[in-house]
């Protein structure tokens, strides 16, 4: 085998996500673009807002914009104004030595995990999850483990706690959710912190909370609590991908709380992580964002969404629980074989993905980044397909 042996599953894995992404395509090619409803990506369609252009612009005209290699950390200055965004946003002190800029929140797991983990030592998450996580973890050569949720999808805590092991090195959540669109409680955060903090005393091992929040902003109600304000051995994991709707410009950072047991340790091996992997984050989207903190997309469009996703679905007679923030619903799928489900929904022209995708068999995600006429034009679809079973 020329490739190495470990990477022939992943490759697998890859290779029947692209086919799911070439199937839309042909779909589109043989009945037309307006006649597919394609609801499987997470790829945001909201335009970033207006500021992001005149940004970008003034960036570009200026006379002292260079393009050499940034500081492996991110500019002193991107990093400063995104310590003090945060620090507000939290409500505590923190300081630009704790931030590092990255390629993305995907970039930022990489460089955490790569800073925390040894080989062989378990990440733990609620299940269901974002796919990504098993890519991560491989990349960490770490153990990713799974903990259900409750029948609402939010924490079980009794369960992460008989899930923690000696090898248990990372908590990791992420709220609002992918592909549940839950976003945990203050009071479940405050759980988990107690959890947290006796499994790593029974332990004899600190057990860092980390927080993947690129959703922090799509929500519909509210704000999303800080795991910063629950348990203080926690790193926050975020990007520009959804907030801005950037997600092809890879521009995100992670953030690690001042009180965590070795705080500077660990944003120091994150920032030699990320070096090795990427050497800096963008240049001029760092510059960008920098001067765009706290500026969002329009939400209200996700909002429309959402709402008319579900009130349709609710006609079709599908049950869900109705998503509190990110752009996704988690059906149940008609029969408890979901990737027979799909396949019924795509002789409707109707696309999702599995929720064997996400470690929860029996459900399928829907994304609803994607124009409002995919969505009412796709009613009918979804009302013939649970007909038909
Ligand atoms: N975490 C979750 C839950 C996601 O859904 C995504 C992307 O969809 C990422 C991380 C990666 O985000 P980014 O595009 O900022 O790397």
């Amino acid at each position: 085998m020329p490739i190495a042996d470990k990477m022939v599953k992943m490759v697998d894995g890859m290779a029947m996500v692209k086919k799911m992404f070439e199937e839309g395509a042909r779909l589109r090619a043989k009945h037309g673009q307006e006649n597919v409803f394609d609801f499987s990506l997470g790829n945001p369609d909201v335009p970033p807002p207006p500021e992001f252009k005149k940004v970008l612009r003034e960036l570009v005209n200026s006379e002292t914009l260079n393009h050499g290699y940034t500081p492996n950390p991110g500019h002193p200055q991107v990093r400063q104004a995104v310590a003090q965004y945060l620090s507000g946003e939290h409500d505590i002190e923190l300081t630009p030595d704790l931030i590092l800029m990255t390629v993305g929140a995907a970039g930022a797991l990489n460089a955490v995990f790569g800073a925390l983990v040894n080989p062989g030592e378990e990440i733990l998450t609620p299940s269901p999850y974002f796919i990504g996580y098993d890519h991560y973890a491989f990349m960490a050569n770490a153990v990713l483990k799974t903990a259900p949720t409750d029948s609402n999808f939010h924490l079980d805590t009794a369960a992460i706690e008989a899930a923690i092991t000696e090898k248990t090195r990372v908590m990791l959540i992420n709220s609002p959710n992918n592909p549940t669109g839950a976003v945990y409680s203050a009071e479940e955060l405050a759980d988990l912190a107690q959890v947290l903090d006796r499994a790593s005393q029974k332990f004899g091992r600190r057990i860092y909370l980390v927080s993947d929040e690129p959703y922090r902003k799509i929500i519909y109600e509210g704000s999303v609590p800080s795991v910063f304000q629950a348990y203080p051995h926690s790193i926050v994991v975020s990007s520009y991908s959804k907030e801005l709707s950037l997600a092809g410009e890879r521009i995100g950072y992670l953030a690690v709380h001042p009180d965590a047991e070795d705080a500077g340790l660990v944003s120091g091996a994150a920032i030699v992580v990320n070096t090795m992997l990427c050497v800096n984050a963008p240049n001029m989207l760092q510059l960008a964002v920098a001067r765009l903190q706290g500026i969002t997309v329009d939400v209200s469009i996700y909002k429309r969404r959402r709402d008319m996703f579900c009130q349709g679905l609710a006609d079709a007679g599908y049950e869900f629980n109705i998503p509190q923030g990110a752009f996704y619903l988690f059906p149940k799928s008609p029969i408890p074989d979901d990737v027979k489900f799909l396949s019924i929904l795509k002789d409707e022209l109707i696309l999702a993905v599995p929720g064997v995708g996400f470690g929860a068999p029996g459900y399928f995600r829907l994304s609803y980044a994607v124009p409002d006429a995919t969505i009412t034009g796709s009613f009918e679809g979804f009302k013939r397909a649970r007909e038909r079973i």
